[in-house]
């Protein structure tokens, strides 16, 4: 804003209060209207002198400079209340303050005429007031009255005090306070009793009543000492400012958050995307920032009206929260754009999750009115700190995101960095490959065999999935199982190959071979299914496979997510005759108290371990030491991982000869592991 001279001028003159500017000689510098008024003199006479003309006498003036404006000078602002003279010889009181100002030890004095108030207190003092008049005062204003000796014992109360708290003259005074068996602290203070200060107290009765204490001391005409209270009564008082509180809360929400939807705004979106970035700093981890814009959206405002377009929006905010953690932030920036904080993000590609996400829950039509309405919306992805590390920038690269999100036809996703939108998208092909191979039974069973090495016999195989992709032909496990995991696609795939290789198996028994175990990878969702029991029951029963003929394998990390969850669902297993192997042991970190609790009966010890052996101490020491385990835990115990003989001869001399490996065979199709091992 810009402030005109002019506007000084007018202030300066209409105010109520007095100014005048003197140099250090007491010389007139400047003066106001409103002073010129309180003394009955024109600008120009006080101009043309100096300051004693405001005064009583010239002793009076002396007396005011020493007093005041030496003071002034020496750079201690001042307050007096001071008598002065007017034009016509009359006498007044004025309140007159002093401040230094300027280079040249002027001084700014404003004053104001507070004769009224002077009088009223002489007149006050004149009268003789006697104790009850001022008792009867007191009353009348509504304040209490309260004294107390030093032992506690009430001594005084006045009317308003009684009617407030019932009469308790000679009782102890805290007895009439509920709940209160001893003198309250600020009963105690030895200041109110020594005198030397006045207390401010502020109890609440329970009653939820407010009072504001001023305390202090006085003699009796016996010698001993008394407090004295004067109470108010201030529940109004706090209730108002409760009030004032609570409409501030009001207003400061309406500050941060959007009115149609109730999210944040821009203002709060600013402050948390900080907020994360400044966490995400300290943590090492990512934030994403997921812009959001409707297609289409000022279309169907025009057409349909800003009524229908608002519950739009409305709706469409809803669906976007059942897209989100409760730690993520969705903001409305205004019209048909949300934006989307996503903090602690593990992997970048969560944030193409997120997104998918939400272009599914947007895509499902919104019924309004009898209007059924489709909004898509187009999605741009920032991500800090690999893009930008300011909340501007971030903010700026998903905006940029989201208008190459329109252009390639929106109802999409761009990430600002676009090798991740390649990235998300080799995602989204495979899992949607993925998908397809389970209908198209892309999905084939491998066996490895497991040998007795001491005996040199067969004791059974592990059954291990491959994809047979059409165009990239066998892929791993490896790069499939943890996106069938992420995708929950992984029970359905396991579903399959269990029922594969149970099949096959019941197959080579009824043609009178000998297969032994078959041993079955059980992922931690497939574990998890409400329904596992029923389902893997069933699937016995359909292949006619025996239970003692099946063994399941879990990861130590599968159980550990949740132990007493797995306890229960591994005991229902075992109770069913099922064997269960702990995988890959000893990269986990199973408690041994939980072990010993487990219905496991073999430890598989992981290939790691097996690699280096038996040059290695460590890994020799380790697989000493589980096998030990496993005696102590009657366990029975194999190895994976097995290449090479004098892997083998170290394994069997230490007491574990069962053994799956390379040395013996790769995971190889049902014909030629009948071929190599059953006949
Ligand atoms: P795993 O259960 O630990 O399986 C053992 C892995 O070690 C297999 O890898 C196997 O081919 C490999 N292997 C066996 N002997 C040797 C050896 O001597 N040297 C070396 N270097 N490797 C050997 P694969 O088949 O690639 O499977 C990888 C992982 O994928 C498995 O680890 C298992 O966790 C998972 N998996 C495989 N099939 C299934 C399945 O049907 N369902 C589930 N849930 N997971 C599966
Ligand atoms: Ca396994
Ligand atoms: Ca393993």
């Amino acid at each position: 804003m810009q402030v005109h001279t002019e506007w000084l001028e007018q202030i300066i003159n209409n105010s109520h209060i007095g100014i005048l500017v003197v140099d250090r000689e007491r010389n007139n510098l400047f003066v106001n209207d409103r002073l010129c008024e309180m003394f009955g003199y024109t600008q120009e006479e006080i101009l043309s002198t100096n300051a004693e003309i405001f005064h009583v006498n010239h002793d009076t003036f002396l007396k005011f400079a020493e007093l005041a404006f030496d003071a002034v000078l020496k750079g201690e602002p001042l307050a007096v209340e001071y008598q002065f003279r007017r034009a016509d010889g009359s006498l007044f009181w004025g309140h007159i303050a002093g401040d230094p100002i300027g280079a040249e030890n002027e001084v700014l004095w404003t004053m104001v005429d507070i004769t009224q108030r002077i009088e009223a207190q002489k007149k006050l003092e004149d009268t003789n007031y006697n104790l009850e008049q001022y008792l009867e005062a007191i009353d009348k204003i509504g304040i209490g009255l309260f004294v107390v000796d030093e032992d506690y014992t009430t001594r005084y109360m006045n009317k308003t005090m009684i009617s407030w708290f019932g009469n308790q003259m000679g009782k102890t005074c805290y007895s009439s306070v509920a709940g209160l068996t001893e003198p309250c602290p600020y009963c105690k203070l030895p200041e109110v009793i020594s005198g030397k200060k006045r207390v401010l107290y502020e109890p609440t009765t329970p009653d939820g009543q407010s009072f504001e204490i001023v305390a202090t001391s006085i003699k009796n005409s016996d010698g001993t000492i008394s407090k004295m209270e004067f109470i108010r009564n201030v529940t109004d008082q706090k209730e108002a400012q409760k009030k004032l509180q609570e409409q501030k809360e009001k207003f400061d929400y309406q500050a941060h958050h959007d009115s149609l939807t109730g999210l944040p705004n821009r203002v709060l979106f600013t402050d948390r995307l900080s907020q994360a970035m400044e966490k995400a700093k300290r943590n090492d981890s990512k934030v994403a920032l997921l812009f959001i814009d409707l297609d289409h959206f000022k279309e169907i405002n025009d057409a349909l009206g800003h009524d229908i377009g608002d519950k739009i929006l409305k709706q469409v905010s809803q669906r976007l929260q059942g897209c989100i953690r409760e730690e993520d932030t969705l903001a409305r920036l205004g019209g048909d754009e949300f934006i989307l904080i996503l903090e602690h993000l593990v992997d970048v590609q969560d944030a193409s999750r997120v997104a998918t996400k939400i272009l599914n829950a947007l895509s499902a039509s919104i019924t309004i009115e009898g209007h059924t309405l489709y909004v898509s919306s187009s999605i741009g992805i920032s991500i800090y700190p690999d893009d930008g590390d300011t909340t501007q920038n971030l903010l700026k690269f998903a905006d940029s995101a989201m208008y190459k999100a329109k252009n390639e036809g929106r109802n999409n996703y761009q990430f600002y960095n676009e090798s991740m939108t390649e990235l998300a998208f080799e995602r989204v092909f495979m899992e949607a490959s993925l998908r397809e191979a389970l209908t198209k039974e892309e999905f084939i069973v491998y066996y490895q065999p497991q040998i007795n090495a001491s005996e040199d016999r067969l004791i059974g195989m592990e059954a291990l999935v491959r994809w047979k992709h059409p165009s990239m032909g066998i892929v791993s496990p490896a790069k499939f199982i943890p996106l069938a995991e992420s995708t929950g696609l992984i029970v359905q795939i396991d579903r399959y190959v269990m029922k594969k290789a149970m099949m096959q198996l019941s197959q080579w028994y009824k043609e009178g071979l000998e297969p032994g175990v078959l041993a079955m990878n059980l992922s931690a969702s497939q574990l998890h299914q409400e329904d596992f029991i029923e389902v893997f029951e069933a699937l016995l029963e359909e292949t006619e496979c025996k239970a003692e003929w099946i063994e399941l394998e879990v990861t130590e990390s599968q159980i550990m997510k949740n132990p007493q969850k797995a306890i229960r669902i591994l005991q229902e297993i075992s109770a069913i005759g099922i064997e269960l192997a702990v995988d890959d042991f000893g990269t986990g970190y199973s408690s041994l108290a939980y072990l010993k609790r487990f219905p496991i009966n073999k430890l598989k010890i992981d290939q790691e371990f097996v690699k280096d052996l038996p040059y290695n101490e460590e890994d020799s020491g380790i697989v000493r030491a589980v096998i030990a385990l496993a005696e102590a835990l009657k366990l029975h115990i194999i190895a994976e991982g097995v290449e090479k003989e004098e892997q083998k001869k170290f394994l069997i001399e230490n007491g574990c000869k069962n053994i799956q490996g390379y040395l013996y065979s790769r995971p190889i199709e049902a014909d030629s592991f009948k071929e190599k091992f059953l006949l």
